[in-house]
């Protein structure tokens, strides 16, 4: 890692399951520039550009079992209660309710 040094005053995220990486603005529930905003759970937030009243777009958050950076697409993770990556959902799978359940193997096929 040649540029480490060069990212400490950056924040970037990444997926660690697919290659999407941006940098954010902020981590946590409650971003200072959206206006009396809680999120249901920690996230990797934006300012939204186009916007002028405190819009942002949230583009990861951690799995709440192995802690990894995950993107919120529907290919990387879900969010059920909590935010699992697609690992985490299939290594529990019986675990989620059968509607979801579906959902992971229906993921797993595509
Ligand atoms: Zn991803
Ligand atoms: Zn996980």
């Amino acid at each position: 890692m040649a540029d480490d040094k060069q990212q400490h005053d950056r924040r970037v995220f990444s997926c660690t399951t697919c290659d999407f990486t941006v940098d954010y603005h902020y981590k946590g529930r409650k971003p200072p520039f959206a206006n009396c905003i809680l999120l249901h759970e920690e996230c990797y937030v934006l300012k939204d550009p186009f916007s002028t009243s405190g819009g942002f777009v949230t583009v990861g958050g951690l799995c709440s079992m192995c802690n990894r950076d995950v993107c919120l697409s529907n290919g990387c993770s879900l969010f059920y209660t909590q935010r699992f990556c697609t690992n985490c959902s299939v290594k529990h799978i019986q675990e989620f309710p059968h509607e979801l359940q579906q959902e992971i193997m229906h993921k797993l096929k595509s």
